[in-house]
């Protein structure tokens, strides 16, 4: 009798253990897929254009990226002068919104948006000019989500989208020209070589 106590005590330690070990895995195995689910949620899947999606379908950009050391591209609507004025602007990406407000002077209303190409590589994508903003900072956003409308800056300029791209994360906002290229990226050349997950690159 002593003999099978000790057995049955034995094995109900055994039993337990397994079982426990059992649970441990499964708890792993379910955080695992979480933090699977969340990167990704986050990560981009590729880019397309900030106007008339897909592939800026109705638009021109009438100052590219390095004309007149321009430091992005502006987008316009091909009927010419305001007649854009309020038309949607679209996330290019999946992304979070780190800035989301007016700051005046030559910008008005910026959205900058940072997309997590895989984990590590980054690149953020600049709106201006902006007439509405439907988005806030700290958001996380869609590829194509409307996140605002395009904007004259207070009748500052005829309106247009000054859109850029940068793969340094972060910068000041600068001053929109410039010789000095670094941190910035040709924004429909990126876009055209980044349609889907599989081409992304930051080069
Ligand atoms: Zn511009």
């Amino acid at each position: 009798m002593k003999k099978n106590l000790k057995i049955l005590v034995l094995l109900t330690i055994i039993i337990s253990c397994k079982s426990e070990k059992q649970k441990r895995s499964n708890i792993e195995i379910s955080y695992n897929d979480c933090v699977q689910s969340i990167d990704t949620i986050k990560m981009t899947d590729g880019f397309d254009f900030p106007v008339g999606k897909p592939d800026a379908k109705k638009y021109y950009n009438a100052q590219k990226f390095g004309v007149n050391e321009h430091l992005g591209d502006d987008w316009n609507g091909v009927g010419g002068g305001n007649t854009d004025l309020g038309d949607p602007i679209y996330s290019i990406g999946k992304g979070y919104v780190t800035h989301a407000k007016n700051i005046y002077g030559g910008w008005g209303n910026v959205i900058r948006i940072v997309h997590y190409i895989d984990n590590d590589n980054q690149v953020e994508s600049v709106y201006a000019h902006c007439n509405e903003i439907f988005v806030k900072k700290g958001e996380y956003v869609t590829k194509g989500q409307k996140i605002g409308t395009i904007g004259n800056n207070d009748g500052k300029y005829l309106a247009h989208l000054h859109f850029e791209i940068r793969n340094e994360v972060g910068m000041p906002i600068g001053g929109g020209y410039s010789s000095i290229t670094k941190g910035y990226l040709d924004p429909t050349n990126f876009i055209r070589n980044n349609r889907t997950k599989k081409q992304s690159t930051i080069e």
